[in-house]
């Protein structure tokens, strides 16, 4: 049998699959596996290329919708950088993080900032709520123009 590479986030997707009657397919556990391997920001589809072209057996329908279930259960988080395209990456054992895009050549920075969560829990508690998440991103162009080609995806 192969060895199970993330054992903690396969036992977690296992109850939350289990709780909501979800199916437990061995494609579901590729997905997972694929995703905490993918470095960076990744959208279905680029995630569908890898599988593929690492000899996956698997459907791009059951890429979709697995992501989808490992956003749910917060083993990814999904990421909307202002381009209509949905992102995911690993929160698996992973600091929270921001981002900064460079709207002209697409790179995408990580960054982390302790004032940034004070000010979402200040806000929230004033307002009387309690953080379920929140969303910050920083547009921005490389100031390096060298470093900074229009449309070059970057991203790896
Ligand atoms: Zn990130
Ligand atoms: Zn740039």
């Amino acid at each position: 049998m192969e060895k199970v590479k993330y054992p903690k986030a396969h036992e977690h997707f296992r109850a939350y699959l289990k709780n909501g009657s979800h199916r437990i397919t061995p494609e579901r556990f590729d997905v997972l596996d694929a995703a905490l391997d993918y470095k960076g920001h990744f959208g279905a589809d680029d995630l569908y290329v890898k599988m593929i072209s690492a000899k996956r057996n698997v459907s791009r329908a059951t890429i979709y919708n697995t992501l989808e279930l490992l956003a749910d259960c917060d083993l990814l988080a999904k990421r909307h950088f202002g381009d209509n395209k949905t992102r995911y990456e690993s929160s698996f054992n992973r600091k929270n993080h921001d981002h900064l895009v460079c709207i002209n050549c697409g790179e995408i920075i990580e960054f982390g900032n302790d004032k940034i969560q004070k000010i979402v829990d200040e806000v929230s508690e004033e307002l009387g709520y309690e953080v379920e998440g929140y969303s910050f991103t920083i547009f921005g162009r490389c100031k390096d123009a060298d470093n900074c080609d229009i449309l070059k995806e970057k991203e790896n």
